[in-house]
Parts: structure tokens; C-alpha cells; sequence
């Protein structure tokens, strides 16, 4: 994909509901753009897997649905950022996810300069549920399937890599309407904060994934083209 020659580091935060597509978006719009996925939800539960002291903490608010305190989210992706593969910028899923982890990591921007676009991933809050409730996701590298919309060749097994497919076990119905709530009330008003710094574009996410990842690919090409002729302007 063409980018501009602006140098800046790149940051793509992708927003929406949980099952909006975010995990699947953002694995193939790092790969045509040769950034890093970052999720923080697969953070934690590879540190849950890990049975680390991070991972036991987590999973305390991780199984209700809730979310994780901010200093310990904030912290975790700071670590992860200060990385060398991050250094170019990063896709990041399912973070930020309150005000306070948006304001930490606008100065972790700052400090280096970089760029940001927020696309927001729309979806009807019916369709979530259909989504998540029959989402698989594979245990070796995370590749998601759903057994309606997008099922594996076989089922239970990993088109990809062959791996065991598991369904998460925050997917349960009571806990995917309790994650939907917290999702309005916590970062729902981030819709509002990205759009009045003018880099939030909106994205219909009710339609075929492919779609989907064209749309996403058009608009991060848009906004990078608008960002360089503004700096240009300037
Ligand atoms: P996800 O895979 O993005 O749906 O995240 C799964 C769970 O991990 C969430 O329900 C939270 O408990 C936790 N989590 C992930 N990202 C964050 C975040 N940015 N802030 C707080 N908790 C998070």
C-alpha cells in the first residue's frame, strides 16, 4: 500500500463495540501497512495463559466483563510501545478504552511525535451478540472465526496454523451484554474526544469483513494523503 513520505511514527486506533471486527481488522490492516497488532485484551491473556502475576490480577476483572484499572492497562502498553518493533507506530485493539488511558497515551504520542487516526468501527448492537456468541478463536496465534458468518474448513480446527479453535470464556451471553454496557459507558464518549481533534473517521462494520478492511485501508489512505498536504500547507 502507498503511504506518504511523511517519516512520523503511525498510530491506528481502531474503536467500536466489542465484536465490532476489531481484532480481525487490525491483524490485516497491520499486515498491509508492516506495523505491529497490538491488543491488550490478547496482552492479558497471554499473561492469563502464563498463569503471571498480571495475568491473575486481570482475570479478576476479565471474567466479569469489566475492565482492568487504568494504571495497570496504561503501564503495560507504555512497556509495549517502548519495543523496537514499535518504533514505525502500531495498530492498536481495544485500547484506549476509558478518558484516562486516552489522555496517558495522547503524551505517550506527544513524546514522539507521531501521527494518529481513529477509525470507529459502527455496528448495531444486535449483531454484536450474534457475533460474539458464535465467535472461535484459535489458541495458537489468535485467528478468529465465527461459525455462521466466517466458520473454519473444519470445525474446531485453525484453517491457518491447525491449531485447537476455543470459544473465550468472556463470550458467555450475561457477560457479552455486561461488556456491551461498560463498552457504552466507558468508551463510548471516546467517539466524541477523537472527532473533536479531527481524527476520527467512521466505518460501517455491518457489512462482508472484506468490505470491511477495503474501506478501513481507503480511509487510513485518505487521512495520511489529508495529513501530508496539511503539513505541506503549513
Ligand atoms: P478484548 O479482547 O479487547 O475484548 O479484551 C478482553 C478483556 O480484557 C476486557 O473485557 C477487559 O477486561 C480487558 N481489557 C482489554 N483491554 C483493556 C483496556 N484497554 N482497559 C481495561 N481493560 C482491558
Amino acid at each position: 500500500m502507498a503511504t506518504t513520505t511523511d517519516e512520523r511514527p503511525l498510530f491506528i486506533v481502531l474503536l467500536g463495540p466489542p465484536g465490532a471486527g476489531k481484532g480481525t481488522q487490525a491483524k490485516r490492516l497491520a499486515e498491509a501497512l508492516g506495523l505491529p497488532h497490538i491488543s491488550t485484551g490478547d496482552i492479558f491473556r497471554e499473561h492469563l495463559k502464563k498463569q503471571t502475576p498480571l495475568g491473575r490480577l486481570a482475570q479478576q476483572y476479565m471474567d466479569r466483563g469489566a475492565l482492568v484499572p487504568d494504571e495497570v492497562t496504561i503501564e503495560m502498553v507504555r512497556e509495549r510501545l517502548s519495543r523496537d518493533d514499535a518504533r514505525r507506530g502500531a495498530i492498536l485493539d481495544g485500547f484506549p478504552r476509558t478518558l484516562a488511558q486516552a489522555e496517558a497515551f495522547a503524551a505517550m504520542l506527544a513524546e514522539r511525535g507521531a501521527r494518529l487516526i481513529v477509525p470507529y468501527i459502527r455496528v448495531p448492537e444486535e449483531v454484536l451478540v450474534e457475533r460474539l456468541s458464535g465467535r472461535w478463536i484459535c489458541r495458537a496465534h489468535g485467528h478468529i472465526f465465527h461459525e455462521k458468518y466466517n466458520p473454519p474448513k473444519q470445525p474446531g480446527v485453525c484453517d491457518y496454523d491447525g491449531s485447537e479453535l476455543y470459544q473465550r470464556e468472556d463470550d458467555k451471553p450475561e457477560t457479552i451484554q455486561h461488556r456491551i454496557r461498560v463498552y457504552e459507558e466507558e468508551t463510548a464518549p471516546l467517539i466524541e474526544y477523537y472527532r473533536n481533534q479531527g481524527v476520527l473517521v467512521e466505518i460501517d462494520g455491518n457489512r462482508p469483513m472484506d468490505e470491511v478492511t477495503w474501506a478501513l485501508i481507503d480511509a487510513v489512505q485518505d487521512a495520511l494523503n489529508q495529513k501530508s498536504t496539511a503539513s505541506e500547507d503549513a
